[in-house]
């Protein structure tokens, strides 16, 4: 995905606020280096912003990201929620769904 000259991360950081700025840095230099998406995801969604709107920002790029993770990839280190599972999720349709008790996170 890209939208004409710019990185596709850098694209949805549409302020140029240096906050934002410094993490799309992060993130694309994770991709380049060839780190899983999901884990990528992972890392991004574990950061701990205490603004709400890099949160939001924050919640769009994990979104975003998880649509590049193709069906069926298994979520590696984590847990259901719900039944506690840690090899029952996988991604579907960019939501952790549950092989056990057939729960479902989005975003
Ligand atoms: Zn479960």
């Amino acid at each position: 995905m890209s939208c004409g000259h710019c990185d596709w991360v850098f694209c949805l950081s549409r302020t140029f606020n240096k906050e934002f700025w410094n993490y799309a840095i992060l993130i694309s230099g994770m991709l380049r280096q060839g780190m899983p998406v999901p884990q990528v995801v992972d890392v991004v969604a574990n950061l701990n912003l205490y603004d709400s709107t890099l949160n939001t920002w924050k919640n769009g790029v994990v979104r975003a990201l998880s649509r590049y993770i193709p069906d069926g990839t298994q979520a590696l280190g984590r847990k259901c929620p719900e039944c506690g599972d840690a090899e029952g999720l996988y991604y579907e349709e960019g939501c952790l769904k549950c092989r056990s008790c057939g729960g479902t996170k989005c975003g």
